[in-house]
């Protein structure tokens, strides 16, 4: 026997990997950023996959093929012929299997030296707690904002990190949401689902295949980044990307001190009804306009203050001309900048928050104001069609 693969096999013994595993994960121990180390807590390391779909597909093959010991997948889901334009992990003989099959029996072809655990479930508030505490980190590969609020909520509870991503047609975003590591979680960055009617889903917006998986391979990068502890990770940023101008921007994003669920007092310590929280309709009694109306006002020329109540990375992305930026969280403390006779028109991303800044606002003794209803989601449906979507 050679020197080399004598070495090879007392590594092999050493570090409870097969000289097989040492072969196929080779390339990857050779960076000194891994090593055998590195790899070795990739093995040992739980990675719960949510959604085997657009997100989950990409996340889970390159998850699986760099030696995650341990991948758990939770989809209610059958293969679907319109899903595999994105989602890798099946194929077409698969139409009609249950997506949790067809992944792991795509991921063991893969590499059969890691277990897969998959729940054919819909991730709810009955088994999320026990689900994500038997793991180490999440990859939320979600499409509906009830799950993407619970697995956010739980993770903050059990402590574990929640890579995010997202994607409307050729748009996405990614983040990773650890409170525990002194990061914002979702509900800091979207304290209130927009309108149901305002969230149009994969299958009725549409989404190019690619951006899911350019989104899904930065969650499992980030995971793997997280577990051989190396790098910079999206911590406090949101990573967008715009794939028809190939732009990738970030935005500084902070934890909220006043979150519900990470916040220094939080109201809600358990899961909730996630549907019911995101279908609420907004049943307040502000008054409205819409943004064609404002459109109009604007171009006659007619004086009007704009406040914008979302948060400065919001803004950033996307605002309407002459708007003012007074986050919601902020609004107590800067009342004397806010017009007390002028038409205010106040705006958030969907009209959730603006309204609640204008019932508070209210309360103040302040008049003439008006909420912009749909907020910016419905400036850029009917006035703006180029405005950044986020
Ligand atoms: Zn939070």
């Amino acid at each position: 026997m050679n020197q080399m693969a004598k070495d090879t096999v007392e590594d092999a013994v050493e570090m409870n990997f097969s000289t097989a595993e040492l072969q196929r994960y080779s390339r990857q121990i050779n960076l000194s950023q891994v090593g055998k180390e590195g790899q070795r807590r990739l093995k040992e390391a739980r990675v719960l996959c949510i959604g085997a779909g657009g997100l989950g597909s990409p996340a889970a093959l390159y998850l699986a093929a760099a030696g995650i010991g341990t991948l758990g997948i939770v989809d209610q889901d059958t293969v679907d012929l319109s899903n595999l334009h994105r989602q890798l992990l099946h194929g077409t003989n698969d139409v009609g299997r249950e997506k949790t099959d067809s992944a792991r029996a795509r991921l063991l072809a893969i590499n059969p030296t890691i277990v897969v655990e998959t729940y054919t479930t819909r991730l709810s508030a009955g088994n999320a707690v026990e689900l994500i505490r038997n793991y180490d980190i999440v990859v939320d590969g979600s499409d509906n904002l009830p799950t993407r609020y619970l697995s956010s909520d739980v993770c903050v509870w059990e402590r574990k990190p929640n890579i995010y991503g997202s994607v409307h047609q050729f748009e996405g975003q990614a983040s990773l949401f650890a409170p525990h590591l002194g990061g914002p979680c979702y509900r800091c960055l979207f304290p209130e689902p927009p309108p149901p009617e305002a969230i149009p889903s994969c299958a009725e917006a549409g989404v190019l295949g690619v951006v899911p998986g350019l989104i899904g391979i930065i969650q499992a990068m980030e995971a793997i980044k997280l577990i051989i502890g190396t790098g910079d990770n999206l911590l406090g940023r949101l990573l967008h990307v715009d794939a028809l101008t190939l732009r990738f921007r970030e935005f500084n994003i902070r934890r909220d001190p006043n979150c519900p669920v990470c916040g220094e007092s939080p109201s809600i310590t358990e899961p909730i009804d996630y549907e019911q929280f995101c279908n609420h309709s907004n049943a307040s009694t502000v008054q409205g306009i819409s943004a064609t109306k404002l459109h109009e006002m604007i171009s006659r020329g007619q004086e009007i203050a704009l406040l914008d109540v979302r948060e400065p990375f919001e803004f950033e992305i996307a605002r309407i001309p002459n708007s003012r930026l007074i986050p919601l969280g902020t609004i107590p403390d800067r009342l004397t900048e806010i017009p007390r006779t002028e038409t205010t028109v106040v705006m958030c991303k969907s009209g959730v928050r603006s309204a609640r800044a204008i019932e508070f606002l209210r309360g103040e003794g302040f008049e003439n104001l008006l909420n912009l209803e749909g907020g910016l989601d419905a400036w850029r449906e009917e006035v703006d069609p180029t405005m950044r979507k986020y």
